[in-house]
């Protein structure tokens, strides 16, 4: 039944699912009890929105899958389809053209993407919980009319860029700058690594307005595509995510309007921090994705191969992987909605959302390297979905904050 309402509702009229009324009263998902144990049941909504993301994925996404990753196509054209069924805007407030959901829902569609593709759930990710995100957490409500709604609906493509050639892990000591001239900001400098570098239409950058290693030095800002001195740079060759767009943005003699600072001047690097709060849940997701993609091809492909007279699965070297893989998965994922938890109760997440994106990041890759080990040589070639996941696994445990950086904020935070 929910599946025809869904199938009705995604393929006949390409309505907006998440904008139904009883999408929005419905959406109790996971609760802490009084006893503070975890407990779940998941709405009736929320299955749809997990079927409705998970057809669209096997029907729009899996058939291009290693065509894109072959090419390196960032496909633009599929952003455009997943705005108009409101996954660009999963965490905005429909007043400006969102989803209105939540973190669990969130966590749903970014894993249920990759388990197809990690490199349109990284994307998807990027696009929605930093740039888009941003612009929800600290902007003027004139700023957030003006954007949130294009972005939201996916006319807009989002960017985020923090890190540059020379800071990654260290981002405080950024040289890209702003400075102020009459009614105008100047950037200049090189950021990299910046997922939708060439494509965004909207991108929030952050830059010095101050001292070096002052936390308070700099400052985040929105920049238009078509700026004068806003540029695009090389796009990265990568070992996965292919077709997740890489690319260096270049700002040279950039002239902004005053207004396009995020918040006051001085807060763009705890702004970024609390960004990456929140983009950590979606990371932990991606990995969450991947790893439950890698697991599920697994599981099907040890029940069918067989050597020694026997499916594989029937040796217990192989089936105790799959155990391994099992529980690893389970772990991530409890961890995960405990800081989607956490989060929709608008608590402190910096140190569960750490763990979630550390935990579930390098199960993604153990869990995929075991994968590969299961389909032996079929494994190593691209002809099974196996050795996608390997290689965009790795993204997980360096992006948004490499897992050694996680360690740094959880032990911090342990320790305080
Ligand atoms: C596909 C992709 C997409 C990305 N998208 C974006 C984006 O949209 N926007 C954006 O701003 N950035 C983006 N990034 C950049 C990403 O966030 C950085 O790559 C990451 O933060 C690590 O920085 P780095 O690469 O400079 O590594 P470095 O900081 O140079 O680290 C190198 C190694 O040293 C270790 N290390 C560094 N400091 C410490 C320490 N104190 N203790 C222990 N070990 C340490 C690291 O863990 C790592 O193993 C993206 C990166 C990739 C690969």
């Amino acid at each position: 039944m929910t599946n025809l309402i869904v199938n009705t509702l995604y393929t006949e009229h390409k309505t907006h699912l998440f904008n139904t009324q009883q999408t929005q009263k419905t959406m109790t998902v996971l609760a802490a009890d009084s006893s503070n144990v975890l407990s779940f049941s998941q709405s009736e909504s929320h299955v749809m929105i997990e079927q409705m993301v998970r057809e669209f994925a096997q029907k729009r996404i899996l058939p291009h899958v290693m065509e894109w990753d072959e090419s390196q196509h960032f496909p633009r054209e599929l952003f455009t389809e997943m705005g108009e069924l409101g996954l660009l805007g999963v965490l905005v407030p429909e007043k400006y053209e969102g989803a209105g959901l939540g973190y669990f829902e969130y966590v749903s569609v970014i894993s249920e993407i990759s388990q197809v593709c990690g490199s349109i759930g990284l994307s998807v990710a990027a696009h929605n919980s930093l740039c888009t995100n941003h612009i929800l957490m600290f902007g003027s409500e004139e700023q957030k009319q003006k954007y949130l709604p294009k972005l939201a609906t996916g006319k807009h493509i989002g960017a985020w860029a923090l890190t540059e050639p020379t800071t990654g892990s260290d981002a405080m000591r950024m040289r890209t700058t702003a400075k102020l001239e009459g009614d105008e900001w100047v950037l200049n400098g090189t950021k990299c690594w910046i997922t939708h570098g060439i494509s965004s239409d909207t991108l929030v950058i952050m830059a010095r307005t101050g001292e070096l290693l002052d936390s308070h030095g700099m400052s985040a800002f929105v920049v238009e595509r078509g700026t004068p001195g806003l540029k695009a740079g090389k796009k990265e060759n990568k070992l996965g995510m292919r077709a997740s767009e890489t690319a260096e943005v270049i700002l040279e003699d950039c002239r902004i309007p005053k207004e396009n600072i995020l918040g006051k001047e001085g807060e763009g690097f705890i702004q970024a921090m609390k960004i990456l709060d929140g983009g950590r849940i979606s990371i932990a997701s991606l990995g969450l994705g991947i790893a439950k993609g890698a697991y599920n091809a697994s599981v099907k492909y040890a029940k069918e191969r067989e050597q020694f007279g026997k499916p594989i699965a029937r040796f217990q070297g192989v089936s105790f992987k799959i155990a391994d893989m099992a529980t690893k998965i389970q772990a991530g994922e409890l961890l995960t909605m405990k800081a989607a938890d956490m989060k929709n109760r608008g608590e402190n997440v910096t140190k569960v959302s750490a763990m979630a994106k550390y935990y579930t990041s390098e199960v993604a890759v153990e869990v995929s390297t075991d994968a590969v080990q299961i389909f032996g040589g079929y494994g190593y070639t691209k002809d099974f979905p196996v050795e996608k996941f390997y290689r965009d696994s790795k993204l997980c445990t360096i992006g948004e904050g490499t897992s050694e950086i996680q360690k740094i904020v959880i032990a911090r935070e342990a320790l305080k």
